[in-house]
């Protein structure tokens, strides 16, 4: 059975004591540190027969296996895979939410609850909400229904909208150091430096997995390095490259993290302190990019795949500092 963080524990308790329950809470931290595991512990608090989360009774079961039917799920069908939950077959492979999906969650909490208590919604990665559905969802937290939780799971709250996370009661997860979180990663078999590298991406809320960090930094950082030598062609095969990966989610994370740490040394921060720490003489070696302009480009790449606008075009933009339309 899950254990709850410390803090988070001092909190629930203090809800259930007063029977003060919110109907929307925003739980944020590294998906590393358990995010997931803290939101179904919460879940349990809920629709545990014995109240308290109890980890034996036939309803904290189902909570864990994620078959309790008073507990509903809103994610993009690829985030909803990476936590190893059950996705629709013709799903799809968007990592978006949609106002569809967010109306027929609503639909479902019209209904009572089966076993006549309380219906926890599990939003996880909220931040993949179209705008549409994030407002559609801003409806709902207007005016949710009686013993009717939502609980959002992001390790990006920052790009929520502010008026989602003004509903909502903030939950922060204790946010674990670099050196523990490596040593998570080691324990899951990652050789050390990679391992370092993944800790720090999982801080920065930019995780991505062992695999994908294998596949694309050597890819992110050859287009880096085609486009510091201004070589187009090179620039384009590697962008091509990225994009047949089929994760641009993904690209971008570990995009956007190479840049962070050129703005890092750019301002002069030790080296330490930077995510690919392995990588630094590489990094360094790019002097003719502008970081800044990059990265305010790909700070509006999410936003913009989901207008569909593809990766390759977003590359191109970035590449060239160029706003995306
Ligand atoms: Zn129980």
């Amino acid at each position: 059975m899950v254990q709850a963080d410390t803090q988070l524990l001092r909190v629930i308790d203090g809800w259930q004591r007063r029977q003060a329950w919110p109907h929307a809470v925003l739980l944020t931290g590294s998906e590393r540190s358990g995010l997931f595991s803290q939101a179904l512990y919460l879940a349990s608090r809920l629709l545990c027969e014995q109240g308290q989360a109890c980890g034996e009774c036939a309803a904290c079961q189902r909570v864990s296996r994620f078959s309790h039917i008073d507990l509903h799920l809103l994610a993009s069908p690829p985030t909803a895979r990476h936590f190893g939950l059950p996705v629709a077959e013709g799903a799809g492979d968007r990592y978006v939410i949609r106002k569809e999906d967010v109306l027929e969650t609503c639909r479902a909490l019209s209904l009572k609850a089966h076993a006549g208590g309380w219906r926890v919604i599990l939003c996880l990665r909220p931040e993949e909400m179209n705008k549409e559905a994030a407002n559609t969802l801003l409806k709902t937290l207007e005016e949710p229904g009686d013993q009717c939780l939502f609980v959002l799971v992001s390790s990006e709250p920052k790009a929520l909208l502010t008026t989602i996370v003004s509903r909502c009661q903030r939950l922060q997860l204790r946010p674990q150091t670099r050196a523990e979180l490596c040593a998570a990663w080691s324990e899951e078999g990652c050789e050390h430096s990679k391992a370092d590298v993944l800790a720090a991406m999982d801080l920065r809320g930019m995780s991505v997995s062992p695999e994908v960090l294998q596949a694309l930094r050597p890819l992110a950082m050859g287009w880096l390095k085609a486009v510091n030598a201004s070589h187009g062609g090179q620039e384009l095969d590697l962008a091509e490259a990225m994009n047949r990966q089929g994760m641009p989610e993904s690209v971008l994370r570990v995009l956007r993290s190479l840049l962070s740490d050129l703005l890092a040394i750019d301002a002069a921060c030790d080296d330490e302190d930077l995510t690919h720490r392995d990588r630094t003489e590489e990094l360094r070696g790019l002097v003719s990019l502008d970081p800044l302009a990059m990265a305010e480009v790909l700070d509006t790449a999410a936003a913009a795949l989901r207008r569909n606008v593809s990766l390759i075009s977003i590359l191109i933009a970035t590449a060239r500092g160029e706003k995306l339309t």
